[in-house]
């Protein structure tokens, strides 16, 4: 959805779906009805959380959140075309109830996006806070997944390669993949909702601190720093010694 101020020829929306696949729309608070009433299911959303490393389409910058963002999932993963993106037919196939950003957004004059990006954003507690159980559950991987933590325990760890530091890394790691397992395994829950609940995967997310992340199996067994080999080192002994 990168704007672009520069296009004087065009003058009017002729769904090229350029901006589709830029990226899908982040929600606001003027999209909540489209969720609760069905037309943009959860499944389709995802959740970028605070801390989170994400790029500003209007300053075309990459930062770390300072508040969670919910957007419509690509088509693919690892892609960025809109899942809405219907190609064979160039269009849009939630033209006529698409999110307020996509109405928004005239790429030929930008002064209302730009104004209205970063306003009143629809976050997961909007949703999800009179759904008994889910909430809670939401609330306390937060509290025990924060970016917030990551960060300060990753930069406590490239500084002193402490083992205890290590470990409190590894276990947020750990309980972000059991606790997706078990709403699945033991909640039943649909496994497209994990990404709006929980956010994307930390095992995924986690090279924003510079990490690279060794397994055995399904079991993260070592953290490395990408530029440092010795910090790598430190986190190997720190987990052979549980
Ligand atoms: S919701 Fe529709 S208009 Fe908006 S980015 Fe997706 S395909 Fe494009």
């Amino acid at each position: 959805m990168t704007p672009n101020r520069s296009d004087k020829a065009v003058q009017e929306c002729r769904r090229c779906g350029t901006c589709c696949k830029k990226g899908g729309p982040a929600l606001h608070v003027e999209d909540r009805d489209l969720v609760e009433n069905g037309q943009l299911p959860l499944t389709d959303l995802y959740t970028l959380r605070r801390g989170e490393m994400a790029r500003d389409n209007v300053r075309g910058t990459l930062q770390p959140l300072k508040e969670e963002i919910i957007k419509v999932k690509a088509r693919q993963a690892g892609g960025w075309t809109c899942r809405y993106y219907a190609d064979h037919r160039e269009t849009c196939r939630i033209y006529s109830t698409r999110p307020i950003e996509c109405r928004a957004l005239q790429c030929w004059d930008t002064r209302e996006i730009e104004r209205m990006y970063a306003l009143g954003r629809l976050c997961r507690k909007d949703l999800l806070e009179r759904l008994d159980g889910l909430w809670d559950l939401v609330e306390e991987h937060e509290r025990r997944c924060s970016y917030e933590k990551l960060d300060r325990f990753t930069r406590q760890l490239k500084k002193d390669g402490n083992e205890i530091d290590a470990d409190k890394v590894l276990e947020i790691l750990q309980y972000d993949t059991e606790l997706r397992n078990l709403v699945i395994e033991r909640g039943g829950l649909d496994p497209q909702m994990l990404d709006f609940l929980f956010g994307r995967p930390l095992a995924k997310t986690v090279d924003q601190f510079g990490i690279r992340l060794e397994r055995k199996g399904a079991k993260i067994t070592r953290l490395v720093f990408n530029a440092s080999p010795a910090a790598g080192r430190q986190t190997d002994r720190a987990k052979a010694s549980k």
